[in-house]
């Protein structure tokens, strides 16, 4: 019998980690990314996301990953769904986690909830660990409050963007990011790039938001060829993606690379697939030697 579509269950929020950020997890799997609880820095105070009905359901321009992952599993991605936040529980996970800094926003949309993760944040917080958010701000920005307390912990705020979006989801994105600025904490554009070609309207509007003014990090787009946004790229220059798990060429989803440079991860984190600008791996690299810039963490405590 087929299993019913139903959103996520809420749960009790444990951190997990998948087969891209822990070598622990590297049994193959068909589709998606296996996950191990406890074992890693991860973190859903939000499970589900709206954005999955964008893009004819592929979820947002690139084609989501969560999105792919969990119609297999017949579960409503596109159904936001509260997890539970157990404090001590969380506490307890976050003792046994060797990363400095923990994600919030994996599996779903922490801004469809900006209470819950500001409360979570502050749990993580108080145990220590940087918190990087990552977010579409599909749910909007945070109420001045929750932004001020966010603010007041320091927090990164990665804002994912890319020069398909419309020009409102784009303004209010970078409106945003200076708006974590100004509060205390550290927003950064996650710009998802394209190669376009030279004549395509979309490649001003992808280098005017690489030099907004304020911290960029470049994920360079992955894209399946039936995604229609693929129709919007520059084919030839487009390769099959390096599987990170296996080293080898997966033909399923290609990839023209980086198509800026000078990020601060791929200068001080070579190695690093985390793309959190914590720094953690060039901290940890000896080779590396770790500048004093704006994109240097601030001090914890
Ligand atoms: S915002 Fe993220 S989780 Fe939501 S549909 Fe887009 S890629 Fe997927």
């Amino acid at each position: 019998m087929r299993r019913p579509w139903q959103p996520y269950i809420s749960k009790k929020m444990r951190l997990f980690a998948t087969n891209k950020t822990t070598l622990e997890v590297t049994a193959p799997r068909s589709y998606g990314r296996r996950e191990a609880k406890a074992k890693g820095n991860l973190l859903d105070p939000v499970r589900g996301c709206p954005g999955a009905v964008t893009n004819g359901g592929r979820g947002c321009p690139w084609g989501c990953y969560a999105v792919e992952a969990t119609r297999r599993q017949h579960v409503m991605f596109n159904v936001p769904v509260d997890q539970v936040l157990d404090a001590d529980l969380l506490r307890k996970d976050l003792r046994k986690c060797h990363d400095t800094w923990v994600r919030i926003g994996v599996n779903g949309e922490p801004s469809c909830n900006w209470e819950l993760t500001t409360r979570v944040a502050e749990v993580c917080r108080s145990e220590g660990k940087d918190v990087v958010i990552i977010t579409r701000l599909w749910g909007g920005a945070p109420d001045p409050g929750l932004l001020s307390r966010l603010g007041t912990l320091g927090v990164m705020v990665h804002v994912t963007l890319c020069a398909l979006d419309r020009e409102p989801m784009r303004r209010r994105a970078l409106a945003f990011l200076q708006a974590v600025n100004d509060a205390g904490g550290r927003g950064v554009l996650r710009l998802v790039t394209f190669a376009f070609s030279p004549l395509h309207p979309a490649r001003e509007v992808q280098d005017a938001l690489w030099a907004w003014g304020g911290e960029v990090l470049e994920q360079p787009g992955r894209l399946q060829p039936a995604n229609p946004t693929y129709d919007e790229v520059y084919k030839p220059v487009y390769h099959p993606c390096m599987n990170h798990v296996t080293g080898e060429p997966n033909p399923r989803w290609r990839t023209a690379g980086t198509v800026y440079s000078g990020t601060a991860c791929a200068d001080e984190c070579p190695t690093c697939h985390h793309q959190c600008l914590t720094m953690t791996a060039a901290r940890e690299a000896s080779p590396y030697h770790l500048p004093q810039t704006s994109a240097t963490p601030q001090a914890l405590d």
